[in-house]
């Protein structure tokens, strides 16, 4: 479970990223976060595993209040929480296989990590992550060489390799065309059925999250000015 309490973070140039936020996730559910540009929800998203840090209130996930946390502690939350990033974030240079083995970083320590030691475990997962998005024909392409759908599906297949508790997406679909994104939602709806992880998309597009959602969080100006089903949105809203 995720709960924010009376969460604000200011930034240090004076913006407000988030203001008096109160909100409780649920294991399992499927969310999507709305709003305009500048509303906070990449703030608030980037606060979930301290990619930025809250200035007040009480930010607890799995009951442990993530802002007391140090290197050690950020390392195991970053390893539960998965993230996903509008720019797909694979080293352009390596192959999409060695891309989607950096999932298990969080899991094999840093000596095995800094060598690039992989057990058959870790491998026969990555391989299992890259046919679930349909992408393991591309196993040994380099990242670069793929379309932004394909990337965005290998960064989901290195979500999957991590086996995270939680996943987090940050504008995911705002650089792919409308038939790629909605390809890339339903992997991302696939994968919180059926392996029940708790997932939270940002989207610009209230379409979309209307058609993929279970609970819409609305945001302006840092606050939450919205938050419940998809059947209790209306025109206002
Ligand atoms: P988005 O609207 O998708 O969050 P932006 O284009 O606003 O993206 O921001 C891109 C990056 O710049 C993000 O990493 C964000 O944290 C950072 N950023 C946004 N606004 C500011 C700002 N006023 N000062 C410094 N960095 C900012
Ligand atoms: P959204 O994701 O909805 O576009 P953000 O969370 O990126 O919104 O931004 C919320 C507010 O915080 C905006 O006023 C933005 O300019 C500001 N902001 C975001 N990132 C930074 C940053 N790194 N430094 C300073 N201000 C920022």
């Amino acid at each position: 479970m995720i709960e924010f309490k009376d969460l604000s973070l200011v930034y240090p140039n004076g913006h407000q990223g988030l203001k008096d936020v109160n909100v409780k996730i649920n294991d399992g559910e499927f969310v999507v976060i709305v709003g305009l540009s500048g509303a906070g929800k990449s703030t608030f998203i980037r606060s979930i595993n301290r990619l930025v840090t809250p200035t007040e209130g009480e930010l607890k996930v799995d009951d442990d209040n993530i802002l007391d946390y140090k290197s050690r502690g950020l390392r195991d939350l970053r390893t539960k929480v998965g993230m996903i990033f509008q720019s797909y974030n694979l080293v352009k240079r390596n192959n999409v296989f060695k891309n989607v083995l950096a999932g298990r970083l969080g899991h094999t320590g840093t000596f095995r990590s800094v060598f690039n030691l992989f057990s058959q475990d870790d491998k026969a997962l990555a391989y299992e992550s890259l046919q679930r998005v349909n992408i393991d024909d591309k196993i040994y392409s380099r990242a670069d060489q793929l379309s932004g759908g394909q990337q965005q599906r290998v960064s989901i297949a290195r979500v999957l390799t991590q086996k995270p508790k939680y996943i987090l997406a940050d504008e995911p679909v705002a650089s792919l065309d409308p038939p790629t994104s909605h390809q890339v939602m339903t992997y991302l709806r696939k994968i919180n059925k059926e392996d029940g992880i708790t997932t939270i998309v940002n989207l610009h597009f209230i379409d979309m999250a209307m058609e993929y959602a279970d609970r819409i969080i609305g945001m302006r100006s840092g606050e939450v000015v919205f938050d419940g089903p998809v059947s209790e949105v209306t025109e206002e809203t």
